[in-house]
């Protein structure tokens, strides 16, 4: 029996897409070499903008003919469209024959000899029982032999109120600190040289857990930082909330803990980032931010922006260009608010036209990318170490590499490379989206 699984969204759906393969795998299916060549097909969907949702919709919607003309086929919706519509997803798409909330991914194989055996269709999002995230599956094969990510928490509690998260991925659950040790031995042991730990929210990691017994996320970094072998340690995201001390005294304190921190400002307005139930004003965040660059004045940082939030004025948004430029930051992720039901703020009222909104997005974006070509000037004549990623799309002998900040380095080498080899380079130019470095050592 074959499967195969289409992807949509974030790192997050990576790693739920992961655990699916290897769920399957483990069950004896083997890849399918495309989505029509599948006995079972998985739809890994995302919803955190409207656009995300119409495009899983239509991929579904282009596989009934499929599966008329292939009945046996099982075809399987996952991930948040999947939690956010439930059986809605089955009366509009009465060719899906499984419908799993991310919670539910975990008992795939059973929910498949259900399904086989009944030949009724499967609807799983209920969220209201207690959950917890079942011990990671050892790899039998993977693709990515030099970086993963480790999720080690589900869901979250903020309720921010332009966001879907909390309503497709339910409460904070973390995972044990020894499954998530365990999982990274595992991984270091079959070559992976860096993690990348994943999480909604990852400062509120252990909350959900009894005091007593609690660990903290800086204690679970410094736990993971000291497992041997780790070249690498990354993690994504943080809500600015929750950035404690002790998390910042980690980039002064871990050796391969890397340099950059993704750090969503979304608003630089009070106003607006009250609306949104952030939890923290413009100062506040300064404040963050500078307690960062003390402890690592070398840190790259981030983020996210929302511009065009219901009623967002003129103000407001000059609001978050003013902050865009005290931070300087060395790349930011930036969108045009989008209503996601059941989010709190789609009932807010806003007179903010489209095209407004259109114009403070592209303001926006030409001066992050000033910004992003001058900060990266900050590093020619620096020398240091890459993890190759493999050959740069510029060709011509050229290979790239990630560097500890994050960015993406190209360089020209005779050296055949392979994925996770470290070089020590010496930047020559700072570009819009890479550095341009020469080799001194592989
Ligand atoms: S912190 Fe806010 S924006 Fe991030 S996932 Fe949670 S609710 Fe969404």
């Amino acid at each position: 029996m074959k499967f195969y699984i289409e992807t949509f969204g974030c790192q997050m759906n990576d790693r739920d897409s992961l655990i699916m393969t290897q769920i399957l795998e483990q069950a004896g299916y083997g890849q399918g070499a495309g989505i029509l060549d599948a006995d079972v097909i998985v739809i890994n969907t995302c919803s955190i903008r409207g656009k995300a949702e119409q495009k899983a919709y239509s991929l579904i919607g282009s596989l009934r003919k499929h599966k008329l003309a292939n009945p046996a086929t099982i075809l399987i919706v996952t991930g948040c469209v999947a939690q956010q519509e439930g059986a809605a997803m089955v009366s509009r798409m009465g060719h899906v024959d499984m419908v799993l909330g991310p919670q539910a991914i975990y008992g795939l194989i059973d929910h498949l000899e259900t399904v086989k055996g009944t030949g009724e269709s499967l609807i799983l999002t209920d969220q209201s029982k207690k959950f917890a995230i079942p011990p990671f599956l050892p790899d039998i094969h993977h693709s990515t032999p030099h970086k993963r990510f480790v999720t080690i928490m589900q869901g979250c509690n903020n309720f921010c109120t332009y966001c879907i998260v909390p309503f497709t991925r339910g409460r904070e659950v973390s995972r044990s600190p020894a499954d998530i040790i365990a999982e990274v031995q595992h991984l270091i042991s079959l070559g992976v040289k860096e993690i990348t730990l994943l999480g909604q929210n990852v400062n509120s990691y252990g909350l959900d857990q009894p005091a007593d017994s609690r660990t903290s996320f800086p204690q679970l970094l410094r736990e993971v930082a000291a497992i041997e072998g780790l070249m690498r340690l990354r993690f994504t995201t943080s809500n600015a909330k929750d950035l404690s001390p002790e998390l910042m005294d980690c980039f002064r304190d871990l050796d391969n803990l890397c340099l950059h921190f993704h750090l969503p400002m979304q608003s630089g307005s009070n106003e607006i980032l009250e609306r949104m139930n952030r939890k923290y004003t413009v100062a506040d965040y300064l404040v963050l931010v500078d307690g960062l660059r003390t402890v690592a004045p070398d840190i790259s940082i981030t983020t996210d922006v929302i511009v065009g939030f219901p009623n967002e004025t003129d103000a407001d948004f000059m609001g978050t260009m003013a902050l865009m430029e005290q931070v300087r930051y060395d790349s930011a992720f930036s969108f045009i608010y989008s209503n996601r039901p059941p989010a709190l703020s789609c009932d807010f009222a806003d007179d903010i036209s489209k095209e407004e909104k259109s114009r403070r997005l592209a303001l926006f974006q030409k001066r992050q990318r000033e910004i992003t070509v001058e900060q990266h000037q900050r590093f020619i004549g620096r020398e240091f170490d890459l993890m190759i990623e493999g050959e740069s799309k510029m060709g011509h002998g050229q290979w790239s590499g990630r560097s500890t900040h994050n960015i993406i380095v190209n360089f020209h080498s005779g050296v055949q490379y392979k994925p996770g080899d470290m070089v020590r380079v010496v930047v020559t130019e700072g570009l819009m989206n890479s550095l341009r470095a020469e080799l001194i050592e592989s």
